[in-house]
């Protein structure tokens, strides 16, 4: 009796492993349609990446425009040197797969093996965290744009992932998200591409499925051409991560792209050009900034110094910039090579001085990094610690 009920379990066990396979199989073949119709381009919508709006920053009235320029082409970027560490939503509404998770993980190192000077790390803890990834379905997929993510609050997103991330096409939405995060922008936007857009065809386009964009959201994210100050580079890149696939009928002019635009998938060599240019590999030159000896900075616009500080006594300190420049001035924690962030100011488009007052203890390391967007006078600007 015990035997065939035995007997019975086995097969029972057995007659459910070969329904769970087939249900594998039936979910892999449901994956891979959905992944053929993702690459089919042109017949089928793609959905599209939507990014927050939020206020421009305000300079002071009469900023002359070179100036401007400047800073609106670098307000967005971090300091070099900077980790961003990141979180991912594992629970509820926003909670994401491990599968899909590893999807994002493996665009941070994609970025990084690029060469840069910036580092990725996952925090298990959302106020620990620079950039928090949610994963609601039927939301879009955005990012804030670089420092913007700053601003937002600890529980809440800067980064979401509104559908399964399946194939190629997941990865490079990942890559997309991560590059608004680096402070990168839509190229499709960049204002030398000079592409004449069917308008009415656009609007249309993105109002049907999958995307259902009323018409601003259609002309924020797409038609609305970007102030030339704030893009990188002059040359439009039609293969970058940031560029947008278009179906045909929607681009006029570059005539070649009538018939749709589809970007190479991952990074294009430009993007890689262009985030080394922002965020070279750090080199090791940090000099020490000792109290009350000012530093001349003699930088480029767009270039940044490093200093360490070692603090002889735990107290109260001030840091900050002389001279008539615009610079943004971070200042981190050094734990065993690990960089926490501290305290920053910016003072760039206002007639002041970035300047820092914190708490330093004696026997620990710190890193101030400063970028200069520009240097207004023809005299030299400096930092001093004190
Ligand atoms: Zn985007």
């Amino acid at each position: 009796m015990a035997d065939s009920k035995k007997k019975g379990d086995i097969k029972l066990a057995d007659q459910l492993k070969r329904i769970l396979q087939r249900l594998d199989a039936i979910e892999e073949q449901i994956q891979r349609n959905q992944t053929d119709d993702d690459e089919s381009n042109g017949t089928v919508a793609k959905q599209c990446c939507c990014l927050p709006t939020v206020p421009e920053r305000v300079l002071e009235a009469g900023i002359d425009p070179g100036r401007e320029s400047l800073i609106r082409s670098i307000e967005k970027k971090w300091v070099n040197g900077t980790e961003l560490k990141y979180y991912f939503f594992t629970e509820g509404d926003w909670g994401g797969s491990s599968s899909q998770q590893k999807v994002v993980k493996d665009a941070f190192r994609t970025w990084k093996n690029v060469g840069i000077g910036l580092s990725f790390k996952q925090v298990n803890q959302p106020d620990l965290a620079d950039i928090r990834i949610g994963f609601k379905q039927g939301d879009g997929s955005w990012s804030y744009l670089g420092r913007d993510i700053w601003n937002r609050p600890v529980n809440e997103r800067t980064m979401n992932f509104g559908w399964p991330l399946r194939g190629q096409d997941g990865q490079d939405t990942a890559l997309h998200e991560i590059g608004h995060t680096l402070g990168f922008n839509h190229e499709q936007q960049n204002p030398f591409a000079g592409i004449q857009w069917d308008e009415e065809a656009v609007y249309q386009y993105f109002a049907g499925p999958p995307n259902y964009w009323p018409r601003n959201q259609t002309y924020h994210n797409i038609l609305k051409t970007l102030d030339p100050n704030t893009v990188d580079g002059s040359d439009w890149d039609p293969n970058s991560i940031m560029q947008y696939a278009f179906g045909a009928g929607l681009i006029l002019f570059p005539e070649e792209f009538r018939n749709g635009l589809n970007p190479e998938p991952g990074l294009s060599e430009i993007d890689k050009q262009r985030v080394r240019l922002f965020y070279p590999e750090l080199e090791d030159d940090e000099q020490e900034l000792k109290p009350f000896e000012s530093r001349r900075l003699t930088l480029g616009p767009a270039e940044q110094t490093n200093f360490v500080i070692r603090p002889a006594s735990t107290r109260r300190y001030s840091i900050q910039t002389f001279g008539i420049s615009d610079t943004v001035m971070v200042l981190f924690e050094d734990t065993d090579g690990t960089l926490e962030h501290l305290a920053a100011d910016d003072d760039s488009g206002w007639s002041r001085n970035a300047r820092i007052s914190v708490r330093l203890v004696r026997g620990r390391n710190y890193v101030l990094r400063l970028r200069l967007y520009s240097s207004r006078a023809s005299g030299d600007s400096a930092v001093m610690i004190w």
